[in-house]
């Protein structure tokens, strides 16, 4: 099933999200309908609260449903290790058509637990890591234009607004 996806101006994208403590049939549920959501949009990365929900998950695939084994699906995900640097283009579902290199983590090393509460650890590098520093953003109320200057983030900012009175947000 597709979500909605929550765009820039919901205040939920401001938030921090609750810890995951119960590992049942419904958590797998959402997670399967994120997934479906993501490779629908089609994007690199989904969490819960683009989905309206102020919860703990994350769910990724840099290669957009490729290849099976690429997909990750975290609960309660935490960064534990950050090394590098990379500054590259980045976008977001919840702010579509707006772009801006963002300065990220080269690699990562995240601890979480699998959709059945399972303590998991995934490194990621390169684009991995981007998407995964992205994602756990999202989950503390962060947004890719909160690491922008104040310029560039006032520009898309204005922008959006502008297509917000458009009705083409
Ligand atoms: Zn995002």
């Amino acid at each position: 099933m597709f979500l909605p996806i929550v765009k820039y101006g919901d205040p939920i994208l401001h938030q921090v999200c609750e810890p995951i403590t119960l590992f049942d049939h419904e958590l797998e549920k959402l997670s399967k309908n994120m997934v479906e959501t993501m490779y629908a949009a089609p994007g690199y990365g989904l969490a819960a609260p683009q989905v309206g929900l102020l919860k703990r998950l994350i769910v990724i695939d840099v290669s957009v449903g490729e290849k099976e084994e690429s997909l990750i699906v975290v609960a309660n995900p935490e960064l534990i290790n950050a090394e590098g640097d990379q500054f590259e283009e980045e976008g977001c579902l919840s702010i579509p058509s707006f772009t801006a290199r963002v300065h990220r983590p080269y690699r990562v090393i995240v601890s979480g637990q699998d959709i059945h509460g399972k303590e998991k650890v995934f490194e990621g590098e390169g684009v991995l890591s981007r998407v995964f520093a992205h994602e756990i953003d999202h989950l503390n109320g962060v947004l890719f234009i909160d690491h922008l200057g104040a310029i560039k983030r006032d520009i898309i900012k204005r922008k959006i607004r502008k297509k917000v009175r458009a009705g083409e947000w």
